[in-house]
């Protein structure tokens, strides 16, 4: 099959073309500090446009538009329930119609998680595998579900997109969703910084000196020996780890699926959370594997296939 593939992420989107698993040209776009989606859509159209003619691909054989979208989206019916700030006009627009008039294919949309765990199945690390949790490591924390097959959506197309609200201390700090101590309140991207700036001793760090506190950061100076940054990386490690292990008892998966940026350091964090799941999980039946994930940044834009292609 061929397809359009967007990856719509809060800084950038992805843009491809793909057959089956195999992209056949993709770019990144710009969309930090654009005000609307809607202003954004010739300059998508003009790329797609271009990665058509670049891939030599034959438009009339494209079958579909995927679009990962950072917000609780229904496939079912098109609908974009919340969008966490981003795209906040995504929801009024009439998005199917924009797709059928440019490109004269069917659009679906789906969460832009879901769509990685769809890429990483199809193409990458969960190959071979129905029973799948995916957990991404960014400025949130994304934890998706396939169970027999199939991605868990739930009746407002919510379930198990929601992984990194699952709280992991009940005494903990505030998250922007409006709970208590969800994993990416203690140990997401967003709530690093935070977290490292009220460590004790924080201000004799290196993390001090460093122009942003992120992962790379954290992990490049805890590796140095740094001990702040040693202590705030294990303490990152053992809220994602907990964060497996609930998801793991929650949604009984073969694999765990670990991506994000941060996994440049998977050599670290992979054999921590796999120790973890295997002391803590559940599991009569035995213990999941947790792997890293192979595909990266284009894990969302190769689920573009294998979501045009299911049966809703
Ligand atoms: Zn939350």
């Amino acid at each position: 099959m061929l397809a359009l593939s967007l990856d719509m992420g809060g800084s950038h989107i992805g843009c491809a073309v793909v057959r089956d698993r195999a992209i056949l040209a993709s770019s990144s776009l710009a969309s930090e500090g654009a005000g609307s989606l809607e202003s954004l859509l010739p300059g998508i159209e003009q790329e797609l446009r271009r990665l058509l003619a670049e891939s030599h691909a034959n438009t009339a054989e494209c079958e579909g538009l995927a679009m990962g979208l950072p917000s609780v989206v229904d496939v079912r019916t098109g609908r974009i329930h919340s969008n966490f700030k981003k795209y906040e006009d995504a929801a009024t627009l009439e998005l199917s119609g924009w797709c059928r008039a440019t490109f004269g294919v069917p659009l679906r949309m789906e969460n832009d998680a879901r769509m990685a765990l769809l890429g990483e199945r199809y193409a990458g690390a969960a190959q071979g595998f129905d029973n799948v949790v995916m957990i991404t490591l960014g400025t949130g924390i994304g934890g998706v579900a396939m169970i027999l097959g199939r991605l868990l959506r739930g009746a407002h197309a919510q379930a198990a997109c929601l992984g990194g609200h699952l709280p992991v201390n009940f005494h903990g700090r505030p998250c922007v969703c409006g709970n208590i101590g969800c994993a990416e309140a203690e140990a997401g991207g967003w709530s690093l910084p935070g977290i490292a700036r009220e460590w004790p001793g924080f201000a004799h760090s290196a993390l001090a000196r460093a122009p942003q506190i992120d992962f790379r950061t954290l992990f490049a100076a805890a590796a140095d020996g740094d001990r702040v940054a040693v202590e705030v990386r294990q303490r990152c490690l053992e809220v994602w780890a907990a964060n497996a292990v609930t998801l793991v008892n929650a949604y009984d998966p073969e694999i765990v699926v670990m991506g994000g940026g941060v996994m440049s350091s998977a050599a670290v964090i992979i054999p921590f959370v796999q120790d973890h799941v295997t002391q803590h999980a559940w599991g009569a039946w035995g213990k999941p594997q947790v792997r890293a994930a192979a595909l990266g940044n284009r894990a969302a834009l190769l689920g573009a296939v294998p979501l045009l292609q299911e049966v809703l």
